[in-house]
């Protein structure tokens, strides 16, 4: 771009320096033949008044001593007197151009070149009283001679001017480029830098997709982290308790109990592994979702009843109130969003608690609410739960068996529907997800 901008700036500057010197040349040219004959027909236009013939300028003019030479020729074309030469030695002038046309018109002006001594010869011819013509000359030196001597200056100028104006279209250049290098340079700092208004929009962008890499990048930098330390524990239980047993060092009555949590700890681990596919999943970008009109309300039902059981064991009142709503989505997702939020509501309650799962409308968009009594969430985690791996308080969730990874396949099932999640929640009074899904979609799906 910079090559680009100097090679037609400069491409500019010598066109429009050789253009202005070549108009300078042709008008300078111009008047200088100009003001020469000027000169002569101011000179003709005198003596033509003082004198009626030939004769008479040849008995009483004295040539003066003058580089114009004076010559009059009679009608027939005879020089009558020369101020230059003696009469005999010059030939029949008639048909020279400037006689023939002072003879029709009364004047005439000729120029012609004479290459053996580069000059110019200006000729001025006016026809006296009698018919004769007086005819007046003059030799200058040739225009490109007069250019010829000042030739050398002119090009030295020349130079000198485009070589300032070459540096002058590097500085332009420069600084006409400098907001785009250093934008190119550091492009999460440019409030520091004046960048072009037209450029703003394409910094925006690529500002944009920098974060989102940097961003992608740190998350799947910590998720693999995160999987790798979360596959770690239960295989080092596993394989703890399988060595117990290997060794002999475990007494009969222990080996039942091992196994036990040898099973736990492998149930887990499939448990995260299951999680992590699923949300693997749910990241590609290029996984097609059926979408159809579904049911909340029927789906809803059936979650509570699946779950009723397990709610019961730990002594939890699970319920679904609420009206059918139809909402255009994917029937497992929601499913699985649905069983997410009822599961957690269940696991972090307390004994004697209580689980609603609410459908309904709110303000004309269908909304589904899970709300439980039980322990909460505080303040400062209240974002971070939808994140992977991130559980409020390890050793109970552990204990539960949690793996953190619930909430954040929830969140992205809520994206891949277009709605919006809520957390309302506090410590030791209960947590309440709504899902907001928008209008749109439930007004096509009729
Ligand atoms: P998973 O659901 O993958 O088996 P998990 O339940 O630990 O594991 P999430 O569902 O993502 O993971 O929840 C993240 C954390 O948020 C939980 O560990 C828990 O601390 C907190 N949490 C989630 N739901 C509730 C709730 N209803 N009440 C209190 N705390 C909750
Ligand atoms: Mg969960």
């Amino acid at each position: 771009m910079k090559k680009k901008i100097n090679r037609y700036l400069l491409l500019t500057v010598f066109l429009s320096l050789s253009t202005t010197l070549l108009m300078a040349i042709a008008v300078f040219h111009h008047m200088y033949r100009e003001q020469i004959i000027e000169d002569m027909k101011t000179y003709g236009e005198v003596l033509s008044g003082m004198i009626s013939s030939g004769e008479e300028l040849r008995d009483h003019y004295r040539s003066p001593d003058s580089d114009i030479r004076i010559t009059a020729i009679s009608a027939g074309g005879d020089v009558v007197y020369d101020s230059q030469a003696g009469n005999e030695t010059l030939g029949n002038h008639a048909d020279r151009p400037e006689v023939k046309e002072a003879e029709e018109t009364g004047e005439g002006y000729a120029v012609r070149h004479s290459d053996t001594l580069n000059r110019d010869m200006y000729y001025y011819a006016v026809q006296l009283e009698n018919g004769d013509v007086l005819r007046l000359s003059k030799e200058e030196k040739n225009i490109w001679s007069v250019f010829e001597s000042t030739l050398r200056p002119i090009i030295a100028i020349g130079i000198g001017m485009f070589l300032l104006c070459m540096l002058l279209s590097r500085y332009i250049t420069n600084s006409l480029v400098r907001p785009i290098e250093k934008l190119a340079s550091d492009i999460d700092n440019v409030d520091g830098i004046q960048t072009y208004e037209e450029l703003v929009p394409f910094i925006t962008t690529i500002q944009k997709q920098h974060e989102d890499i940097l961003k992608s990048a740190k998350m799947r930098q910590e998720f693999t982290a995160n999987v790798s330390h979360e596959l770690k524990t239960p295989l080092t239980s596993i394989s703890g308790y399988a060595e117990l047993i290997e060794t002999g060092l475990a007494g009969e009555d222990n080996i039942q109990r091992f196994a036990a949590e040898i099973h736990r700890n492998a149930k887990r681990l499939l448990t995260l592994i299951n999680d992590i596919i699923r949300l693997s999943e749910l990241d590609a970008d290029d996984m097609e979702v059926a979408f159809s009109d579904v049911d909340l309300y029927g789906l809803a039902e059936t979650c509570v009843e699946s779950l009723r059981l397990n709610a019961e064991s730990h002594g939890i009142h699970i319920e679904c109130s609420g009206m059918p709503c139809i909402v255009h989505g994917n029937k497992e997702m929601l499913e699985e969003l649905l069983y997410n939020l009822s599961d957690n509501a269940i696991r972090y309650n307390r004994l004697g608690g209580k689980v609603q799962v609410i459908i309904g409308k709110e303000n004309g968009f269908p909304v589904l609410i899970v709300k439980d009594t039980g322990i909460g969430i505080p303040k400062e985690s209240q974002e971070r739960v939808f994140e992977r791996f991130y559980r409020v308080d390890k050793s109970r969730s552990k204990q539960t068996g949690g793996t953190g990874l619930g909430l954040a396949i929830v969140k992205h099932i809520v994206a891949q529907h277009h709605a919006k999640l809520r957390l309302r929640s506090e410590v030791g009074v209960g947590t309440e997800v709504s899902v907001t899904f928008s209008n749109e979609k439930e007004a096509a799906a009729k």
